[in-house]
């Protein structure tokens, strides 16, 4: 039997190239396709973390009767002053008379009912029993009612958001 010498012919050499251009074009896509599976979970959680935010939000204001929250400073609800006294709050501002703020907690906020200040929230991710008493302390101190809501809309499902309000208005 005559034996053939089997060459590549020089012409085919670009197909073959592309044939491994098509495999690494495929893992690519398969790559790219993971990532896009990936940012569409993290987007579906934002959504649903966002439209959680919303509704607490809601909830927050229908429950306390707010309107719109009016700076940082816990000040005017305590003593009725029109404005933050406190120029540069310093951390521990929440020590002075009155107060800029309560202890710990972040994202606090004075909201009005019909103008006046009606609420203070505040938003804590570990209710140790320190912070706890020391929330209580406070409110005692500055003669407020003090309530705790599991639905922060600051960070929902992992806060606790600590709302301050006068103990002679009582939420619904
Ligand atoms: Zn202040």
């Amino acid at each position: 039997m005559k034996r053939r010498n089997v060459v590549v012919s020089e012409s085919y050499l670009p197909y073959l190239w592309e044939n491994d251009r098509i495999e690494e074009h495929e893992a690519d896509n398969r790559t790219l396709r993971e990532r896009l599976e990936t940012c569409e979970d993290q987007l579906e959680q934002l959504k649903q973390q966002s439209e959680l935010e919303t509704e607490f939000r809601k909830r927050f204001k229908a429950i306390f009767d707010v309107d719109e929250p009016d700076g940082s400073c816990i000040a005017p609800l305590i003593t009725g002053v029109d404005e933050c006294p406190h120029g540069w709050p310093t951390a521990d501002s929440y020590q002075q008379t009155p107060p800029h703020q309560p202890p710990r907690g972040t994202h606090g906020e004075l909201w009005l009912r019909d103008g006046e200040p009606g609420a203070y929230s505040i938003h804590v991710s570990d209710l140790e029993r320190d912070i706890l008493a020391a929330y209580l302390d406070f409110a005692d101190l500055h003669g407020l009612e003090v309530r705790f809501t599991a639905a922060s809309w600051i960070n929902p499902q992992r806060a606790v958001c600590v709302v301050f309000y006068p103990p002679e208005w009582r939420p619904e």
